[in-house]
């Protein structure tokens, strides 16, 4: 029950004032680890077996990818969603979960390695986009994360609030809050789910007395919640400060001296609630409601824009999570075809059936890539489903000329 440096005195105190006469170390608790030592990876080791143990369970062979295909999403992605609502189970981690998901996947025999076709972050991106919408195992946990962080701010009353709150963050801004040594491990995951809050949530001003006119998330613009205008020599330093207290309502004059043309076209239009106190919304939720679905979109592209060198970093607008206008995806999808003649047409857009150019891209050493019905072409998909002679032939036989043509 206690940690390790706790006196004998404060155990004795505290165990008096609970009355509890003996203690009971149990290693789990609700199925969770209560001590999380140095090693996360052993820690952490059971949710792994976890998985392993079911996935390798399943009868291979009587499953074809489409059954697979379920048993990814429905079972194996959600065994750890336990364990990643209260503990940061860390990027590298995450990354053996994936990839012995993965391996179970392409898999055609029981526990052997084979040739991942298309990679996991492609697997990962939503149907529309041509993945398989297999979930991001990390950005999922940062995610569950946030909501935790997310339910502490709503719920500032709440006992489990009010006890971190007083170990870690006693001036109550619980998104300033600061990892340290020694703090639990049970919080070292949550400030990851803070820092993903940070990045989502925007101020609604009420009387704006809460609200920091040049640090904090307050103007709804999709490329900047706070002000762009550099504050300068400017004493003004609370939100309340540009209401006009007669009328309840912006102090237009001030605010048109005070900030550039974009603040001030965005600050003119937020809506004012007399007498209201301000409040943390979502950005990413018309109500403002933090949701795990949204948390990990957006972390999903924060992570994208990271990579792609922060090109576009600020492009995160609330409608624009899931703007896609290539809609091939989502055609195989709907094709009025059992389901793994859809995959298969999958596989083919990607590029990544088994054919000679495809084995050649991957390094391993072929004789001869050209066609092995009529080695004129290359073979690759294009080649053999429509333009190889052969190819043709049943095109034609089917009838269906003209539709190979239009491809
Ligand atoms: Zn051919």
């Amino acid at each position: 029950m206690f940690s390790p440096n706790t006196s004998a005195l404060a155990r004795q105190g505290v165990k008096d004032a609970l009355q509890i006469h003996s203690e009971n170390w149990n290693e789990k608790y609700l199925g969770l680890p209560v001590h999380v030592g140095k090693s996360r990876k052993k820690a952490f080791a059971f949710v792994k077996n976890v998985i392993s143990g079911k996935v390798y369970g399943w009868k291979e062979r009587l499953i074809a990818k489409t059954g697979k295909e379920t048993l990814v999403t429905s079972v194996a992605q959600a065994i750890p969603t336990f364990a990643m609502s209260c503990f940061y189970l860390t990027k590298t981690f995450c990354d053996e979960l994936s990839s012995l998901i993965g391996n179970y996947w392409w898999s055609q025999q029981d526990k052997e390695h084979t040739t991942h076709w298309i990679g996991w972050n492609k697997l990962t991106l939503p149907k529309a986009q041509g993945g398989l919408g297999f979930r991001d195992m990390h950005a999922f946990n940062v995610a569950m994360l946030s909501r935790q962080a997310w339910r502490l701010i709503q719920h500032p009353y709440s006992l489990c609030a009010h006890i971190l709150k007083a170990k870690y963050y006693p001036d109550g801004r619980l998104l300033e809050a600061q990892s340290a040594a020694g703090i639990s491990y049970a919080w070292r995951s949550l400030l990851h789910g803070a820092q993903l809050v940070r990045e989502g949530y925007i101020w609604r001003i009420g009387d704006g007395a809460d609200v920091n006119i040049w640090t904090d998330p307050w103007i709804p613009r999709s490329w900047s919640r706070t002000v762009i205008t550099p504050r300068g020599q400017c004493l003004l330093q609370r939100v309340s400060e540009l209401i006009d207290p007669f009328s309840a309502s912006w102090d237009e004059q001030l605010v048109r001296d005070t900030f550039w043309p974009d603040d001030v076209v965005h600050i003119l239009r937020i809506p004012l609630r007399e007498g209201a106190q301000d409040f943390m919304a979502w950005q990413y939720d018309t109500k403002g409601a933090h949701s795990v679905k949204s948390a990990y979109k957006l972390y999903v592209q924060l992570e994208k824009t990271r990579k792609d060198g922060g090109v576009g970093a600020s492009s995160t607008i609330p409608g624009n999570l899931h703007s896609i206008a290539d809609d091939s995806w989502k055609r195989i999808w709907k094709l009025p075809c059992p389901r793994n003649i859809q995959m298969f047409t999958w596989r083919l857009k990607h590029e990544s059936l088994a054919l000679r150019t495809t084995v050649a891209r991957r390094g391993i050493p072929i004789e001869d890539t050209k066609c092995l019905f009529c080695s004129r072409g290359e073979e690759d998909g294009a080649h053999l489903f429509i333009k190889c002679k052969l190819a043709k032939e049943v095109w034609r036989d089917l009838a269906l000329e003209k539709e190979r043509s239009d491809l």
